[in-house]
């Protein structure tokens, strides 16, 4: 694995398009070395501007984000990365490894998959350098929004009861950026209504194309941000989607955050009521991260809840959030809604919530978020996640 990843490392140091350098015109003289554990060091020789780092770094986040298959297992890294500036940030290597170590840590701390300055002026000037905004809008338009799949699983049977769609920004250069990455901008800049619409009318395509390929009504998942739910035309906008592409009105899930609810609760109640009226299906999504009011569950149509991953992730060494999870399923199961764990990652998480009777999971434990074709490949098999399943049989047994 780490042979591996240092392959690919030094691949992404290697190509040199789109990066520029002072003299020599390529990155000749830079190195990658392995400095213990998990810990790589890549140094950068003769950058011209902080930038041709990102770029590299990009690389490096993309590169690392193809399953690594080793001796037949799928292995999934997320990358953190740190960069320091010579000599701003250090004039000696100890210097320089401490600011990048710190910066890394900070990126960790971000969300992982991303990248990190030490300096802060550093930072926001590489990022506005980049300059997100002009270019998110362009995104929206000239379709490098891309959508990733991630499947629900029944965990009984080990198929597949619909999806997620995650969108994502394929930008030309810089590669595949994360929603957590554009999605605030994307609010801040008011852009977030035209990204919902656009995520919307590709879910409802690729419904359409995957039942002319005869894998079925699948059903899709789409976020969607307050400003959408306060637009007046959603739900006409929705029904003559569902009608151009022919497909049931129950295909379409949408999810919604609690704090969405609570912010613009009464304004959305008109779009809300009006999709259940349509047979559009909600589902409210980090449930228990918000303010998880009972009053809103008994108020608003909703068809589904997706129980929050910090719950997911904690419940089998911590009491308090495994009682969490049960709660919510139980209230969940009796108010005859759907309940979804999400972030499911480990067997351990798998059995608990099944015993908890949660039958539905989402998490990369049963796959990452992927590409429509690798998607189509998945739909095609009548019980993808069989082992699953069949894992959960050999528990009962020797119980
Ligand atoms: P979300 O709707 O709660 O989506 C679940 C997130 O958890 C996804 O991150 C998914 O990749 C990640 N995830 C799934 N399984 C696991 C797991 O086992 N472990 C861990 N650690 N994470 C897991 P992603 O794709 O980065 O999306 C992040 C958030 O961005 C989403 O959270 C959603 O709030 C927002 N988002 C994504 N697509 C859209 C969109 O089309 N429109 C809007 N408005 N928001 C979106
Ligand atoms: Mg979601
Ligand atoms: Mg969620």
């Amino acid at each position: 694995m780490l042979h591996e990843a240092a392959e690919r490392l030094v691949n992404c140091v290697r190509d040199t398009d789109e990066v520029t350098t002072a003299e020599s015109g390529s990155l000749e003289g830079s190195m990658v070395a392995r400095l213990g554990g998990d810990e790589f060091i890549v140094l950068l020789r003769d950058l011209l501007q902080p930038r041709d780092a990102v770029v590299v770094a990009q690389r490096i986040i993309n590169g690392l984000s193809t399953p690594f298959i080793i001796e037949g297992h799928e292995l999934v890294v997320t990358a953190s990365l740190g960069i320091a500036m010579y000599p701003t940030d250090g004039d000696n290597v100890e210097d320089l490894v401490k600011a990048a170590d710190s910066a890394m840590y900070a990126a960790k701390s971000n969300g992982r998959n991303t990248f990190q300055f030490y300096s802060k002026e550093m930072n926001s000037a590489a990022y506005e350098k980049l300059s997100l905004e002009t270019k998110l809008r362009q995104a929206i338009d000239n379709g490098q929004l891309i959508l990733h799949y991630q499947p629900k699983v029944d965990i009984r049977s080990g198929a597949m009861f619909g999806m997620e769609a995650l969108v994502r920004w394929q930008h030309p250069q810089w590669g595949l950026i994360a929603p957590s990455r554009f999605i605030p901008l994307a609010e801040e800049l008011g852009l977030i209504v035209q990204l919902g619409d656009r995520v919307l009318e590709m879910s409802c395509q690729q419904m359409q194309l995957w039942r002319e390929a005869g894998l079925g009504e699948v059903c899709i998942s789409v976020n969607l941000a307050s400003p959408s739910f306060l637009k007046p035309s959603l739900t006409p906008e929705i029904a003559a989607l569902i009608q151009k592409h022919g497909l049931q009105p129950q295909q379409l899930i949408i999810e919604a955050t609690e704090s969405m609810l609570i912010q613009s609760g009464s304004a959305a109640m008109n779009n809300l009521q009006a999709l259940q009226a349509l047979g559009v299906q909600l589902s409210i999504d980090d449930f228990g991260t918000g303010y998880s009011s009972l009053t809103y569950l008994r108020r608003f149509p909703v068809n589904e809840l997706k129980i929050d991953q910090s719950f997911v992730a904690e419940m089998t060494h911590n009491t308090d959030d495994a009682a969490i999870v049960a709660a919510i399923v139980s209230l969940g199961r009796n108010m005859n809604r759907r309940i979804v764990a999400e972030g499911v990652e480990t067997i351990g998480q798998a059995r608990a919530l099944r015993n908890q009777d949660c039958h539905l999971m989402q998490g990369f434990l049963f796959s990452r978020p992927v590409p429509a074709d690798e998607m189509t490949r998945m739909l095609s098999l009548p019980y993808p996640f069989a082992w699953a399943a069949e894992e959960s049989v050999s528990i009962e047994i020797s119980h």
